[in-house]
């Protein structure tokens, strides 16, 4: 079985959630990680840093605006009545805890409770889009056997005995849907595995599943000799080395491009 993980842009709009769908509806089996829709877990982070300043109206304000969001997506996403309200109904239900974790007092766990719901908002619609288009798919809650440990280290065989036990128990789908980032920590609060954190999940689940792939789907077409968000008319790279990609993978598939050591301008290196 592969893994094809897609992040936030890739599940960002109507039409990339269409994308996606066209990518993995290939008659194959596999597991797919969605992260949160761009910019969400950006807004969650302001929650809860509003909620941290003791300054609760500021975090009901942003979490008004963002369930609108959701609320347009949705409306653009699914055209089937009942399976609209059902999906409109787990959002609403994500947005009343963000409010009532507003009134909370701030703690870790709070924040990471708030950092959650993205990836299980995201992963909710776009199975419920999967299911409208008629096509087979079952939700995997990661929080069911992603876990890490005391040192905030993935649990390895525990993640393999539990994701073995939830993908035998699931309904037989040719996609199962999980959330990246997402995960419970060793005292079984819900945790994450810090910001980007989804490419990780997948490569998690990978490993556990043996997976005879792992697939990132980003979207840009392909490793470029430099960060286009940063840099002009960047190149994709026609091969690169494993060890290459394992040492641009080390500093993260979003690294942010500091000096290079001897030209001095922004980038990884010359
Ligand atoms: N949604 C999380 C973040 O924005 C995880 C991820 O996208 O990989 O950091
Ligand atoms: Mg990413």
């Amino acid at each position: 079985m592969k893994v094809l993980k897609f992040g936030g842009t890739s599940v960002g709009s109507v039409e990339n959630m269409a994308n996606v769908k066209d990518i993995i509806n290939d008659g194959t089996q596999k597991i797919v990680v969605l992260s949160a829709m761009s910019g969400t877990t950006n807004s969650l982070v302001e929650i809860a840093k509003n909620i941290k300043a003791l300054n609760p109206n500021a975090a009901l304000q942003s979490i008004n605006t963002l369930h609108g969001k959701y609320t347009n997506v949705i409306s653009k996403l699914i055209s089937e009545e009942a399976l609209k309200n059902e999906v409109e109904n787990y959002v609403s239900e994500r947005f009343n805890f963000l409010k009532v974790s507003a009134k909370k007092p701030f703690t870790q766990i709070v924040e990471n409770e708030i950092l959650a719901q993205g990836e299980l908002m995201s992963t909710f619609m776009f199975n419920a889009y999967l299911k409208q288009e008629g096509i087979s798919s079952t939700l995997l809650p990661a929080l069911d056997f992603m876990k890490i440990d005391a040192h905030k280290e993935p649990s390895f065989h525990e993640i393999e005995e539990k994701l073995s036990a939830v993908l035998d128990a699931a309904d037989t789908a040719e996609i199962y849907i999980t959330q990246g980032f997402i995960c419970l920590d060793a005292k079984g609060e819900i945790s994450n595995l810090q910001r980007g954190g989804s490419d990780y999940t997948a490569t998690i689940i990978g490993a556990a599943i043996k997976a005879e792939e792992v697939q990132i789907w980003t979207d840009i077409d392909g490793m470029h000799n430099n960060d286009p968000r940063f840099v002009e008319g960047t190149k994709p790279i026609s091969d690169l080395s494993f060890d290459e990609a394992a040492e641009l993978a080390y500093f993260g598939a979003n690294f942010t491009p500091t000096n290079c050591a001897s030209c001095k301008r922004r980038r990884y290196s010359c």
